[in-house]
């Protein structure tokens, strides 16, 4: 099991976003075949496909070494929300995980930090593990703001139900995803030991062993710097997860 300073296995998700019909499964039985082959040194490996493949993925990988997350849930675990699909659901169709507070969900559909937080809440409650993205936007950045506006961000969104097991938090600069952007190393390592921080003054030593992703144009050219830096145990991938190639060089960064 690769572990880093903390003795923290590293995830590393794919977020498809809103990509992918059925033929797309090849790219994922890609992954999940070549995953043995990584030996003991892999880390966890996540695809969370549209709601729509999510059934059929979880069917596919079960026994694998490849786990199934979805992209969004309500709030609530049934009733009259019409294109939603609750945290059971997403469960119930196999995924062992979802993603939180993505901010593409927090700009197009206006989740401010109560809404996810109740979101995370919702995953906790279903069983599954919550991946809270956060992070700030470029003119939070240029104004100086990233640490003000991340801890806000933890503050408003991590619920009480959260501990090492069932919470990881992505830390996605919003100016860099989609962009082929990245922030420095420097940069990237400051944010993270101020989340760290921020968690293990709220949680203790859970606080010191949940996982926290760095998300944003992570490719096969930058994955090993970026993965390699303390407090990154992972990273959630947009663009790059989509082909097989391209996600298990960023994952063998890792191997
Ligand atoms: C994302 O949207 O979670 C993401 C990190 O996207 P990309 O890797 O394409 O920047």
């Amino acid at each position: 099991m690769a572990e880093n300073s903390n003795g923290i296995r590293p995830l590393v998700a794919g977020n498809w976003k809103m990509n992918g019909l059925a033929a797309a499964l090849t790219e994922a039985a890609a992954v999940r075949d070549a995953l043995p082959s990584l030996g003991t040194g892999a880390p966890e490996v996540m695809i969370c496909p549209p709601a729509t493949l999510l059934s059929q993925l979880a069917s596919t990988s079960r026994g694998s070494a490849l786990a199934v997350g979805a992209q969004d849930c309500h709030p609530s675990a049934s009733g009259a929300h019409t294109g939603d699909i609750s945290a059971e659901m997403a469960k119930d169709a196999g995924a062992s995980a979802v993603i939180v507070g993505h901010s593409e969900r927090r700009a197009d559909h206006g989740e401010l930090d109560r809404i996810v937080q109740a979101k995370a809440s919702a995953a906790h409650r279903a069983g599954l593990s919550a991946i809270i993205c956060i992070g700030e936007t470029n003119g939070e950045r240029v104004a100086g703001l990233t640490l003000t506006v991340v801890e806000r961000q933890l503050r408003g969104s991590i619920p009480g139900t959260a501990d090492k097991t069932n919470t990881v938090i992505a830390y996605e600069p919003i100016w860099a995803i989609g962009t082929g952007l990245t922030p420095s190393p420097n940069d990237v390592a400051e944010v993270h030991a101020a989340i760290r921080k921020n968690l293990e003054d709220r949680f203790g030593a859970d606080g010191l062993s949940m996982r926290i992703l760095y998300g944003g144009s992570v490719k096969p050219s930058n994955a090993r710097e970026l993965l390699s830096l303390p407090n990154v145990n992972g990273a959630l991938v947009g663009g790059a997860s989509l082909k097989a190639e391209d996600f298990l060089a960023i994952i063998r960064a890792y191997a």
